[in-house]
């Protein structure tokens, strides 16, 4: 049985690619020293597939940076900013991806967003009406020869047209994407023919887009595009994953292509009705192992589930990763830090391409004891004393509405909120995290290696909290924080003291470029057994009369930022993580916090990609924060902070939450996201970022009073808060000094105009 993968992580298993790339960058290294790098992690990733028997290498799937990126290289749609001949090829990829490169003269870089419903960021390509395209299949090429040459078949991996044109975005406002249609499918028809002289059989290519609820014109561009496409010299695999085709199904069925590729953990029974609409020749890949999470698949259930199909198929059948490894981390072996029993329940990437080898055998009439080992494992999770904890069950069951809604309104709780923390007209704060020194990352490496005691951190870390009080009060901020010191990441540092988490040492994934992250995993019941933050909060709150805001991380990012458990619904699982953040909540409270602030960065990312399923998903995420928020009395204040400034859908959600004050970014976009204000009238207090901490420019007084005038035709001043628009951890302290001084002036300035308007 014929089995392949949609594609493997490119950064390695211990991220020699984010490394070869910063020493690159830096000036450090050579590109020579990075290709040689890169060369080699596609070598290993090739022989894994070799290793575990698949039937095709997966090619082109590899990249110094983005997908996306190549894939525009590729077809010479290279924005004019950076044809200025200052650079080269090499180069100017870089320039494009970062807007700086070791050569080559700075520009704006291109844009970046969420790859569908991933936390991976692809780049966004530009287009212009005049579009042309242009091969320039050098890479591809390189990497096709590169595999062939280890004697095993080989099956590149293309972005699709149709997904191409949808994920770009057009320079020129009153003009289509669809109109570039023809001339791009000229490009990828000599594409096509390219690869059919290098001896190409199969390509796969991708469309995801497909999955999405699209525009009855892009619905007919893709029977327009594989109609042009289809090439008698070369067989295409039209690839879609992260949904299923939906009412598309049958046009999509009737194009003329060699087979299709469904992500069968994501697409419910279309797998069946395809089926049985394929031609005689066609094949149907099944995308049967998850590409998106870290558990072992049941893979006796699989076979239970393919057994007839695959019989009926035969070798019509192919089996495959239901999406592209690269979500998920390399490779479980090397893995020290999560106990055996633990990683007798995972699987990553290396670990999934074992799973295709198996699963194959067995619906290939081979039985193994692999899959009783499987079988085995599976049992053994399900029954993990671990997992299951009856007194978070208990419980769960027990909330009721009232444990989701503050005590009152607040109309009510405004007033009782402001006489307790006197705070002045035009409040300054912060988003929590004040610069991450380096002195902080090494008393915490020292902590780890042994060479800090526990008390002797404790020590270091309340040296760090008083330094960032004094500062504060210096600077005239209203309301202070501690400044988070102690955590290495918003995420994973929660998830070190709750029950329920475990967080791993390689469990890293591609975020974009260079960039990785290590989400924690929710293997269990989730549960608080201690308070976590309540000592650093206590510790910094008594140095100060201001009111200090206690710091903590909401259940709906935790869960997003994790690899979650498979055996629950999410929604049960957030609302567990709810249940554990409340309890922090309360013990704040106690300790005479009377300012809580729960991080909600993620909220908006959590959307399904299906419009039509936007509204299960908000009321159970808005539900789980005020679980979270409303163990608290009317006095006490609570704050949540979101990024990125695309709420105008969701703006009832947002106000649903019921947070006493909401911070967000507004500063980047001239404070546009206030129009959703307008619009939708937000009933609670609002700190709309006042500069853009991203930047190193030094804000001044004077645009963040114009930021703040603004924002006051939609939001009366009572209701306005002056802060940065995210966490300081990445700055430096001189330049955060020199930025909160000018924003506590600004607010100085506002409160001043207003005396001498109300005089006049
Ligand atoms: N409190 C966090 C910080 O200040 C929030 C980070 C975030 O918005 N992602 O760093
Ligand atoms: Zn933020």
């Amino acid at each position: 049985m014929q089995t392949h993968i949609l594609g493997y992580p490119r950064i390695g298993a211990k991220r020699e690619l984010k490394f070869a790339l910063e020493a690159y960058w830096n000036g450090l290294s050579g590109r020579e020293t990075l290709s040689e790098i890169a060369r080699e992690l596609r070598h290993q990733n090739w022989q894994a597939q070799i290793d575990n028997q698949l039937g095709f290498i997966t090619v082109n799937d590899f990249s110094l940076y983005d997908h996306v990126l190549d894939h525009s290289q590729l077809l010479g749609v290279i924005p004019e900013r950076f044809q200025d001949g200052s650079s080269d090829a090499f180069d100017t990829y870089f320039r494009m991806a970062r807007g700086r490169a070791p050569s080559g003269t700075d520009q704006r870089a291109c844009a970046m967003t969420k790859w569908f419903d991933t936390n991976y960021h692809y780049l966004v390509p530009e287009l212009s009406a005049d579009q042309v395209f242009e091969l320039n299949p050098g890479k591809l090429l390189t990497e096709l020869r590169e595999a062939k040459q280890l004697g095993h078949p080989v099956k590149p991996v293309l972005l699709g047209p149709i997904t191409y044109l949808w994920l770009a975005k057009s320079c020129q406002a009153d003009f289509d994407r669809l109109s570039l249609l023809p001339s791009l499918l000229r490009t990828y028809q000599l594409l096509f023919e390219l690869l059919a002289d290098e001896g190409v059989e199969w390509i796969q290519i991708d469309e995801p887009a497909l999955v999405l609820e699209l525009e009855a014109d892009w619905v007919n561009a893709y029977t327009t595009a594989y109609q042009q496409l289809s090439n008698p010299r070369i067989k295409t695999l039209l690839t879609t994953y992260f949904g299923g085709l939906g009412s598309k199904l049958e046009q999509i069925a009737h194009l003329p292509v060699a087979g299709f590729h469904l992500d069968l953990t994501r697409s419910g029974n279309d797998y069946l009705k395809l089926a049985s609409l394929l031609d005689q020749d066609q094949i149907l890949s099944l995308g049967v192992i998850d590409g998106r999470n870290i558990w072992k698949s049941d893979l006796t259930q699989l076979s239970d589930q393919l057994q007839s199909l695959a019989g009926k198929l035969g070798e019509r059948l192919w089996l495959s990763s239901a999406c592209s490894l690269l979500h998920v981390p390399v490779d479980l072996e090397q893995e020290q830090a999560l106990d055996a029993e633990l990683k007798s329940w995972l699987c990553f990437a290396r670990q999934k391409l074992a799973e295709l080898n198996i699963l194959a055998s067995v619906l290939g009439g081979d039985p193994t004891d692999a899959l009783d080992d499987n079988f085995l494992a599976l049992k053994a999770r399900r029954a993990s004393t671990r997992i299951h904890q009856p007194a978070v069950k208990a419980r769960l069951t027990s909330i009721t509405p009232s444990d989701a809604s503050r005590s009152s309104p607040y109309a009510e709780r405004a007033p009782l909120q402001r006489e307790r923390l006197n705070l002045p007209l035009y409040p300054t704060t912060t988003i929590g995290s004040f610069p991450q020194t380096s002195d902080i990352r090494q008393a915490r490496s020292a902590l780890r290696s042994g060479k800090l005691s526990a008390g002797e951190y404790e020590y270091v870390m309340k040296q760090q909290i008083k330094t960032c009080i004094e500062s504060q009060q210096r600077y005239g901020l209203d309301m202070l924080v501690h400044g988070e010191a102690e955590r290495n990441d918003m995420v994973e540092y929660f998830a070190e003291f709750l029950e329920g988490y475990a967080v791993s040492q390689y469990g890293w994934v591609q975020s974009y470029g260079s960039r990785c992250v290590k989400p924690p995993i929710i293997f269990g019941d989730v549960s608080r057994p201690e308070p976590i933050t309540v000592g650093w909060s206590r510790y910094a709150q008594s140095l100060t009369d201001k009111p200090v805001k206690g710091m903590l991380t909401g259940p709906v990012t935790m869960l997003q930022w994790a690899f979650v458990r498979d055996d629950q619904p999410r929604a049960t699982t957030c609302l567990q993580i709810a249940l554990a953040i409340r309890d922090e909540v309360c013990d704040l409270e106690q300790a005479g916090i009377h300012a809580i602030q729960i991080d909600e960065p993620a909220i908006r990312e959590g959307l399904p990609l299906l419009a039509s399923e936007w509204q299960a998903y908000l009321d159970w995420a808005t539900f789980a924060f005020r679980v979270s928020a409303s163990g608290v009395k009317n006095d006490t204040q609570i704050h949540t902070h979101m990024c990125y400034s695309q709420f105008n859908d969701i703006m009832p959600a947002i106000a649903d939450m019921d947070a006493d004050v909401i911070t967000i970014e507004t500063s980047r976009s001239n404070m546009r996201l206030l129009e959703a204000f307008a619009d939708f009238d937000y009933p609670n207090e609002i700190g709309p970022g006042v500069y853009d901490i991203h930047s190193p420019n030094l804000p001044a007084v004077a645009d963040m009073v114009r930021l703040i005038e603004l924002a006051e035709q939609q939001i009366p001043a009572e209701r306005l808060w002056v802060n940065p628009d995210c966490g300081l951890k990445t700055r430096g302290w001189k330049e955060v000094s020199a930025a909160l001084i000018n924003m506590v002036a600004a607010a100085k300035t506002l409160r001043e105009n207003r005396l001498l308007g109300k005089t006049a």
